[in-house]
């Protein structure tokens, strides 16, 4: 006989009490028999909503907008996608088929490669299979019967991963109309609710990853619960391809990357001055706080390497030279360089906090495959500093670090997340030096008086740290800052200072990379405006038009002027039509262009089109004034 439970759901915010029988199938506690529930969590476990209730507590109700209702969704939409391949192409055979971050795949093993007409056909079949509303069902069967009903039905792929699991184990399938596919689950009630689907594209990839096994044809896909969201998604994803940075670098003529040298970055003039003005900004804001810049070696020693960890532990991301007799490596960072450095000389507590800066080229052997336009590169520099501070300043220090990553990511108009990562099990010291410096680690945070994330037991092992994502205009988050303590280094290298007693006292460094690399963050920069650059950060800030060869002289002149009033000018003295000038501008992503004819060369004016949208005639003196007001920093302006 079923019995009655008291049950606890959880549906958004709200929570509910609700006495059921514990027989009856989840679905029976959602509100309202609300469509839009996809399945339920129970403790840990992700459940369908056909399941029984059984002795639950506290049961979660999971839509499209909880990361694991969406996965349930997704990787639904992955079997619709198999069941439509199977009613095209019956004598296709099913791989497997998860969910992604933003969507799915299936890897299928088929006849024939597919066409683009393939793929309309194939979103056309899936659309059917929606429209019928299929319920899906799951059935729990032996291991030998489910053996039996995959070979009956001809996938070889399923046989083999049910090959794999121990005998004896239950074995999930999940049934929706004619078709039925080997899985553990969770899925939606029926095909129904999988509304608004897309195909995105192909690709192949061998059945396990093992080259020795046949090529499946991988094909991806999206899928939300109303065509609007679909629509917001794709165009997003559009958006996002029109901004990346590798097609703007070239159009604009930014940078180049080139076989000759895989990973490394050939910049060209305009990119340059980029990366140049975003190093200068850095640098700027560090001098006000009182780093001081070094420049120590970019080639060691193995002894070095030995001594700083890195032989043992990051030898395989180095770049190495074995030159006749020697050995050396290239360095991947400069803390050892620094650590060197301080530990040359005799130090007093009255010279910490010492904080070196340092923007020397650095490489690390990424692997081809992972190169990735400006965001994953094998030379780099970095706005790297190694703070040497006595332990009791390290809080001042963090709060110094987190005032100059907002000075710094204001004036690019980007938010940035935290996460506070804090001791691991594998920590090496003494637990009352981590407890200290977490104490003040949290100190500095709580003045700042930002939310942040805290990941316990995520930090180094030779210290804490916290993690910066910067939020770009897209709401895309990028790894960029990150600011490490580290007790071990100091050890290591022996460093220490003289206290105010005399005794020799061991100082904590502190890493610390604002930007991260800056060739990274210049990508990040161009993607988050879309290579439209405000006025005092793009590279070329005004273009002098001449319309006719009779003004060319005049607007070289321009250019002069704007130069020594120090605006990034050049004149386009090609003898091309007006418009076609104007057009090239445009493409180019000039802020502001500056036409001159016969009228303006006579009366000394010029005549004005920005992107900012004003547009007019000027006085030509008045307006480099008001032009060098405009191309001043956001900061010195507010
Ligand atoms: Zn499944
Ligand atoms: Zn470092």
């Amino acid at each position: 006989m079923a019995e009655a439970v008291k049950v606890l759901v959880q549906s958004g915010d709200a929570a509910e009490e609700v006495l059921v029988e514990s027989s009856a199938p989840l679905a029976s506690v959602v509100p309202g028999e609300d469509p839009a529930v996809l399945a339920a969590q129970i403790g840990d476990q992700v459940v369908d909503l056909t399941r029984p209730v059984g002795p639950a507590a506290t049961v979660r109700l999971l839509r499209f907008e909880d990361a694991e209702g969406r996965r349930v969704f997704r990787h639904s939409s992955a079997h619709l996608l198999a069941q439509a391949v199977k009613r095209l192409w019956p004598d296709a055979q099913l791989g497997t088929g998860p969910a992604l971050d933003d969507g799915y795949y299936y890897d299928l093993h088929l006849p024939e490669p597919l066409t683009e007409a393939d793929l309309a056909r194939l979103e056309q079949a899936m659309r059917d299979i929606v429209v019928e509303s299929l319920p899906i069902r799951r059935e729990e069967l032996t291991r030998e019967a489910a053996l039996q009903l995959f070979q009956a039905r001809g996938e070889s792929f399923k046989q083999q991963i049910i090959e794999r699991i121990p005998e004896g184990t239950a074995i999930s399938v999940y049934r929706q109309g004619e078709f039925v596919d080997l899985c553990a689950g969770p899925h939606v009630p029926n095909t129904g609710v999988l509304a608004a689907i897309k195909l995105t594209s192909v690709s192949g990839a061998y059945w396990r990853g093992d080259e020795q096994q046949p090529m499946m044809t991988r094909v991806y896909g999206t899928s939300f619960p109303t065509a609007e969201a679909l629509k917001a998604h794709l165009d997003r994803v559009e958006e996002a391809k029109r901004r990346d940075h590798r097609q703007l670098g070239q159009q604009l003529g930014l940078f180049q990357f080139r076989d000759e040298s895989p990973g490394f970055v050939f910049w060209l003039p305009k990119g340059l001055k980029l990366f140049r003005r975003v190093e200068a900004l850095s640098r700027w804001l560090q001098e006000q706080l009182g780093y001081e810049e070094v420049m120590t070696p970019w080639i060691y020693k193995d002894t070095l390497w030995k001594r700083s960890g890195h032989w043992d532990h990051y030898q395989d991301d180095m770049f190495l030279i074995d030159q006749r007799e020697e050995h050396l490596g290239v360095k991947p960072m400069n803390c050892p360089g620094h650590a060197v450095l301080f530990g040359s000389t005799v130090r007093s507590y009255r010279e910490l906090p010492v904080k070196w800066a340092e923007y020397s080229p650095l490489s690390r052997f990424e692997r081809s495959g992972a190169l990735h336009g400006l965001l994953r590169v094998r030379g780099f520099h970095q706005d790297d500093a190694h703070l040497f501070v006595r332990p009791q300043q390290i809080q001042e220090q963090i709060r110094e670090v987190l005032e100059l990553i907002d000075r710094l990511y204001g004036l690019f108009g980007m938010q940035v997340e935290v996460v506070f990562s804090t001791r691991p099990q594998d920590y090496l010291g003494d637990l009352e030096t981590w407890e200290d410096a977490e104490r003040q680690l949290s100190a500095a945070l709580a003045d700042w008086g930002r939310p942040y994330q805290l990941n316990p037991g995520d930090g180094a092992f030779y210290g804490p740290k916290l993690d910066f994502n910067a939020i770009d205009s897209l709401g895309r988050r990028w790894q960029t800052s990150t600011v490490q303590l580290d007790y071990q280094m100091p050890l290591r290298f022996d460093l220490s200072y003289t206290e105010s007693d005399g005794s020799r006292v061991r100082p904590v460094m502190i890493h610390r990379a604002i930007l991260g690399s800056v060739e990274r963050f210049v990508g990040i920069l161009i993607e988050h405006y879309a290579g439209d650059f405000p006025l005092w950060l793009a590279p070329l800030q005004a273009r002098v038009i001449p319309i006719t060869d009779d003004e060319a002289d005049r607007g070289r002149e321009m250019v002069r002027d704007l130069r020594a009033a120090g605006i990034r000018a050049e004149v386009d003295d090609r003898s091309e039509k007006l418009g076609k000038k104007i057009r090239d501008g445009q493409l180019d992503k000039v802020p502001v262009l500056l036409v001159v004819g016969a009228r303006e060369r006579e009366v000394g004016t010029v005549s004005v089109r920005s992107r900012a949208g004003d547009s007019g005639v000027y006085d030509w003196a008045r307006y480099v004034e008001e032009l060098v007001q405009q191309a001043a920093l956001p900061l010195a302006r507010g």
